[in-house]
């Protein structure tokens, strides 16, 4: 059996046990029991390295809400099945492996485990699964037999817990069908493990250009020393590094923990890409913020830092994603002020739909 590298140890020593969380976190009574209830369901997985980033003293502390089971994942809603995700892309499933849903693009799927469980997840509840080489050859035939399929995001789950023989192999494939373009890496390996980005599995990426890695913080207390030169390795192998995250309720919607978020990632060239409000997914409502106060929350970054640290505010509308502009009424009073004056309680309205197809 081939020896086990450095981070493939340290994803081994995670914590997924009550007790052992316990000596370090000091758990109530409410989140022991969700641990245990969920352990079928959605277990807790939590690095090693992440967990050092937990304030023990703090049981709100953002980055704990983040990954220990809590008592409200436990509530469920009326309806809440039709938020099925899983269902929804099984629709545009042609193969095991793959989601076709838009044109020109489409998900690759090799693993659907994680480095850790963000209790967050839209897709949280899929049991943990690998493609069979004959089911990867299968979804890499879709591919290869597909000319319209210019843009293929490798996700999961997250690739780079794979062995860099297998980031090798799917990552190569692809970009050996002559008609993809590019090729995107959805991750939050580097937060959870920076020391999963080697020298080995940054060349593996480096070689087979134009690669965008898709990172996805939530919180700016997530960019460690360690996570900045994960993430340096990467931009300096000139890999695009983008950021796309979800605007989660008390933990990061409030526009200065976005801000130093968005700017510390910038610098580190990191560009926001997509902030996503909205996702409804069994046992996370607890998480969710409004559309109205998304808007309020970006619209508050805007002129208050650089254009490129404001990422597009978008949801997931019907299985569709649906960039919000921006717009309010508020500005919208503002922008006609500057010609004529509204009279008061004239409803006034620029735009009849503030939002836009996103293709
Ligand atoms: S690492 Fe990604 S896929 Fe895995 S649980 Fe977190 S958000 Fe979901």
């Amino acid at each position: 059996m081939a020896r086990k590298e450095e981070w493939q140890l340290e994803l081994g020593r995670s914590v997924t046990r009550a007790a052992d969380l316990d000596r370090v976190l000091k758990l109530s009574d409410d989140e022991k029991a969700a641990i245990e209830e969920l352990r079928d369901a959605y277990p807790m997985k939590i690095t090693r390295h992440y967990l050092d980033l937990i304030d023990p003293g703090r049981p709100d502390d953002p980055l704990r809400k983040l990954v220990v089971p809590s008592p409200q994942e436990l509530r469920h809603r009326h309806g809440e099945e039709d938020d099925d995700v899983h269902a929804d892309e099984a629709q545009y499933q042609p193969c095991p492996g793959i989601i076709h849903r838009y044109p020109g693009k489409l998900l690759l799927i090799p693993t659907l485990g994680c480095p850790a469980h963000c209790r967050f997840c839209f897709r949280k509840g899929r049991k943990v699964q690998h493609l069979s080489h004959e089911e990867g050859e299968r979804a890499l035939s879709y591919i290869r037999g597909n000319e319209s399929i210019r843009d293929v995001i490798i996700t999961g789950g997250e690739p780079f817990i794979l062995p860099d023989e297998e980031v090798h192999y799917w990552v190569s494939s692809v970009r050996a069908i002559d008609h993809v373009q590019i090729i995107r890496v959805t991750t939050r390996t580097p937060i959870y493990l920076p020391s999963r980005i080697t020298d080995t599995l940054v060349g593996i990426l480096a070689e087979n250009q134009p690669i965008f890695v898709t990172v996805s913080f939530v919180h700016p207390r997530e960019i460690t020393p360690e996570v900045e030169r994960a993430l340096g390795k990467l931009s300096d192998a000139g890999i695009v590094m983008l950021q796309q995250g979800p605007i989660l309720r008390g933990i990061n919607d409030d526009p200065e923990v976005l801000k130093e978020m968005y700017e510390k990632l910038a610098s580190l060239r990191v560009l926001p890409y997509y902030a996503i409000w909205g996702i409804h997914a069994p046992g996370a409502e607890h998480f969710l913020v409004d559309g109205h106060r998304a808007s309020e929350i970006m619209g508050a970054l805007e002129n208050k830092t650089s254009g490129f640290c404001v990422p597009h505010l978008i949801t997931i509308a019907k299985g569709d994603k649906v960039r919000m502009m921006g717009w309010s009424p508020e500005k919208e009073m503002y922008h006609l002020a500057r010609r004529e004056p509204p009279s008061a309680g004239e409803p006034v309205r620029l735009h009849p739909h503030p939002e836009t197809r996103h293709k």
